[in-house]
């Protein structure tokens, strides 16, 4: 994918209101409450409510929703449980199913590390982190990759109203109350998106870790990164079986708690 100028990426700013839209001022506040937290001004029980909002923003919505469900198929649920856990990752501002999938199955995993890979850290670390994401025109994505999306009803649903399901499912849950809201969606969501960007980056650095599948890219999987994303850690194990919704469990040290999660859904 072709490399953007900052210049160019300033204009999108203006013309292509997409992640711009709902990344930055979700950056902004989140960094506001981690200095609410780190100077104690937060409420007693931010933390338990911090970890339930990453349990369905992160867990349930981007990795097992967004990335295992939708974009590579790797298990089903009923049609209420599928619809809750796109809201989770509808709420996490990264963009709607289809943008995110047909970035991650057309260019992430066809081209991994390649030219056309959206954030390989081949084109550099805070590239792949984030930057990416304020350089990808909508209008450039291949439809084809998302085919069996565009017949999904719901999927297409929270497509077209993206960021109307976005402001008013953070406006309502603000106005119900806005320290809930701050440390069990927003603060979650920031989360989500750092531990997205640890994945896209540092889990595609060889260095970082080991391979246990022989993958023509530099996808590897990390223990010293699960603390901070969990299962996702286990990116080679994706990459090397991307149907298979168990990242874990090729090493006895690899654990994947959003597998275990989505155990208990089929239960
Ligand atoms: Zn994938
Ligand atoms: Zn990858």
């Amino acid at each position: 994918m072709e490399q953007t100028s900052i210049t160019t990426m300033i204009k999108n700013l203006f013309t292509q209101p997409n992640l711009w839209g709902s990344i930055l001022p979700l950056q902004l506040l989140g960094f506001w409450t981690l200095y609410n937290i780190v100077t104690s001004t937060a409420p007693g029980w931010w933390a338990i409510a911090t970890v339930c909002g990453y349990i369905c923003i992160m867990m349930l919505g981007i990795s097992a929703c967004y990335h295992r469900l939708l974009s590579h198929k790797g298990f089903t649920v009923s049609r209420p449980v599928k619809i809750l856990m796109i809201w989770f990752a509808a709420i996490s501002g990264q963009g709607s199913p289809i943008w995110w999938i047909a970035l991650h199955r057309g260019y992430h995993h066809r081209h991994s590390d390649k030219d056309e890979d959206p954030h390989s850290p081949i084109h550099g670390f805070w590239h792949s982190y984030i930057l990416w994401m304020f350089k990808i025109p909508t209008k450039d994505l291949n439809p084809r990759y998302v085919v069996d999306l565009l017949r999904d009803k719901d999927v297409v649903f929270f497509h077209t109203h993206y960021y109307k399901i976005l402001w008013i499912s953070h406006a309502l849950v603000a106005f119900i109350s806005f320290d809930f809201w701050l440390y069990s969606m927003l603060f979650p969501a920031f989360i989500t998106l750092h531990s997205y960007g640890i994945q896209t980056s540092f889990n595609h650095i060889k260095f970082m870790g080991y391979k246990t599948y022989t993958t023509s890219d530099n996808s590897v999987n990390s223990v010293w990164l699960w603390p901070f994303i969990l299962g996702e850690a286990w990116h080679n194990n994706h990459h090397g079986q991307p149907g298979n919704p168990n990242y874990g469990n090729r090493k006895w040290w690899e654990l994947d708690p959003t597998y275990w999660l989505i155990w208990l859904i089929k239960k």
